[in-house]
């Protein structure tokens, strides 16, 4: 699948019953060559209304998030498991996620990072391991098929408790070092 093909498919797909209640198909944005790739759980009302992944309060967090270890939106690809907005912010139901996960899956295709990085517990759950405990378990990289998975706190659990940043800082100071080990990092600031 080519990328028009696959922003096609998400723009008509009508799989889920909150597709009669977006206003727009949020599928990604950044750098569609980057090594590393973030990923979040669904769109809430900012990101629904702009049709872009993280904005508003929690997309200026992952930004300085981004930023304290010399990345931004435009040097890595960052997308959620589900491309439209559920209900009431409610988390996305397992059904959804199902329904869902072909098109991450795509877009893992077209890109082909080398490290995947969740963004919460949905996020790891559903691409690390379904009983993923985000307070025990995150900041360790996890191998599948070649590709490295680590999860962090999603930026809105941050923005809920203040006291989780010090930990997720950490993390990406792991994530940081983990690239320049790979030899990825300096690729990154081009
Ligand atoms: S959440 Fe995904 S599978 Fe469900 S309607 Fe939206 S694009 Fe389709």
């Amino acid at each position: 699948m080519t990328w028009d093909e696959l922003e096609e498919k998400c723009k008509n797909c009508t799989a889920c019953a909150i597709s009669r209640q977006r206003h727009n198909v949020v599928i990604g944005t950044g750098n569609k060559n980057s090594k590393i790739m973030f990923v979040g759980e669904a769109p809430g009302y900012h990101e629904d209304m702009q049709g872009e992944p993280f904005v508003g309060n929690a997309g200026a967090l992952l930004d300085k998030m981004l930023a304290s270890i010399g990345l931004s939106r435009q040097k890595v690809y960052i997308c959620n498991i589900l491309k439209c907005r559920p209900t009431d912010n409610r988390d996305p139901s397992y059904e959804e996620q199902a329904s869902c996960i072909g098109f991450l899956r795509e877009q893992y295709k077209l890109i082909r990072p080398m490290l995947i990085v969740c963004l919460g517990r949905i996020a790891a759950q559903a691409l690390i391991s379904p009983n993923f405990k985000i307070t025990r378990q995150r900041g360790s990289f996890v191998e599948k098929k070649g590709v490295l998975f680590i999860a962090t706190y999603h930026p809105s659990a941050l923005l809920r408790d203040e006291s989780k940043k010090k930990e997720a800082w950490e993390d990406l100071k792991t994530i940081k070092r983990k690239m320049i080990e790979m030899e990825i990092y300096d690729e990154q600031k081009l």
